[in-house]
């Protein structure tokens, strides 16, 4: 009865982790839920103060599809001044969350069966995204030395005459690593030689530990002219609820993006726009509040693990992850399939702790941990943690 289209997808561990959080906390179930990635914080006054303003002008009207031009002038702004990177008003979508935006550029760019890469581990919903569009994901493995960071020798053995796309996180969902300058010079170069778009989902791009963030964009005028850049105000101003992100690519692609948001949704929520807009104007210190607190929770939950036997993990230099190695646990059970749903699906169960399996990102052998929550909740779960892993293990 269902589209082939829909039989091919699952639905989002990370979300679908969240539900069951929720169930069980509304059955009295004490979780500690170390799992979805949304910010602890709300949203900065100055921020909602605009969009309660908005209503109270009655500004609740249909409005431009790209989104409202105030907006769009003012992620121009901040694009130029942050990220060194000069894009005009016509060349930016304002979408309903950073989804929606690799929703609707895949949708722009991509025809049935052109190969879309993919590097592992990858952030869950893009997968499951590129199949609805009815392109084909091409799961690129790297290096765990570098982080799993990719390097254009990772790439050539997957290049065929239908490789459209690169997705490039960074910082990336779940190992929290951030590609050097260098790196993305040469990841820039192989793809404009070999004709492929980057579509640079830079989403985690404030919070990044060490001031060294880039956008592939501002490497030069090719390589914003092939890259497609997603950003959204979910994790810099915790509005995860209020669903608005934005691209920004050359003008036929933004116009293509924009053609197709005008038959699927128009525009985004009016009120969130102006929420987001009074984000941009007047909530920088309100970042660097939240930043400087996930800086601290980072140094924290690391030395932490550092204290856990037979596990492993990579570093973050930014987002609010941390991608933990169980080869030396999945190695007791055979590596058997699926190691980390029964080992995330036996921690819940029995401990009462909330993390996502790693199959979820393509990598059964690990777990990611989130640190958008309070130092309490994740010193606990980690405790409980290693208490699951002695038990299994000892
Ligand atoms: N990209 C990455 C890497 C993410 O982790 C997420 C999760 N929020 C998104 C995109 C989607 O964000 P949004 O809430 O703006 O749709
Ligand atoms: N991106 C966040 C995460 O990875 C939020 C949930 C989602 O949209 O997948 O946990």
């Amino acid at each position: 009865m269902l589209s082939n289209r829909v039989s091919s997808i699952t639905p989002s561990y990370t979300i679908g982790i969240s539900s069951k959080v929720s169930e069980m906390k509304a059955s009295g179930i004490h979780v500690l839920d170390l799992s979805i990635g949304e910010p602890d914080f709300n949203v900065p006054y100055d921020a909602k103060y605009s969009g309660i303003n908005s209503l109270n002008k009655n500004l609740t009207k249909y409005n431009m599809v790209p989104g409202l031009k105030i907006l769009r002038d003012e992620i121009c702004n901040k694009l130029l001044n942050e990220n060194n990177c000069n894009y005009y008003t016509d060349e930016i979508v304002v979408s309903s969350g950073a989804k929606h935006c690799i929703t609707n550029t895949l949708l722009a760019l991509t025809n049935p069966e052109d190969e879309i890469l993919l590097p592992k581990p990858y952030w869950v919903s893009y997968p499951e995204i590129i199949k609805l569009v009815n392109a084909k994901p091409i799961f690129i493995d790297s290096k765990k030395e570098n982080n799993f960071k990719i390097t254009p020798n990772d790439l050539i053995p997957y290049i065929t005459p239908k490789t459209k796309v690169l997705i490039l996180n960074n910082p990336s969902n779940p190992t929290g690593a951030i590609y050097t300058k260098e790196e993305l010079i040469s990841i820039v170069d192989f793809c404009i030689k070999n004709s492929i778009y980057i579509l640079a989902d830079e989403i985690y791009e404030k919070i990044c530990f060490d001031n060294n963030f880039v956008s592939v964009a501002s490497i030069s005028e090719s390589a914003k002219d092939i890259t497609i850049t997603v950003n959204g105000f979910s994790k810099s101003v915790a509005m995860t609820g209020l669903r608005l992100g934005y691209s920004a690519s050359n003008k036929t692609i933004a116009k293509a993006i924009s053609t197709i948001q005008g038959h699927l949704t128009s525009h985004p929520s009016l009120t969130a726009q102006y929420i987001g807009y009074g984000a941009l104007k007047n909530c920088s210190n309100d970042i660097n509040i939240m930043v400087k607190e996930y800086k601290s929770r980072r140094d924290l939950i690391c030395d932490k693990i550092n204290s856990i036997p037979y596990i492993d993990y990579i570093y973050p230099n930014g987002a609010f992850y941390v991608f933990i190695d169980l080869s030396s646990i999945s190695k007791k059970f055979n590596f058997e399939e699926s190691f980390s749903i029964k080992f995330c699906d036996r921690l819940l169960k029995e401990y009462s702790v909330a993390v996502v399996p790693g199959i979820a990102f393509g990598m059964d052998n690990y777990i990611r941990i989130s640190f958008a929550c309070s130092d309490n909740i994740f010193l606990e779960g980690l405790n409980k943690l290693n208490q699951f892993i002695s038990d299994i293990m000892d």
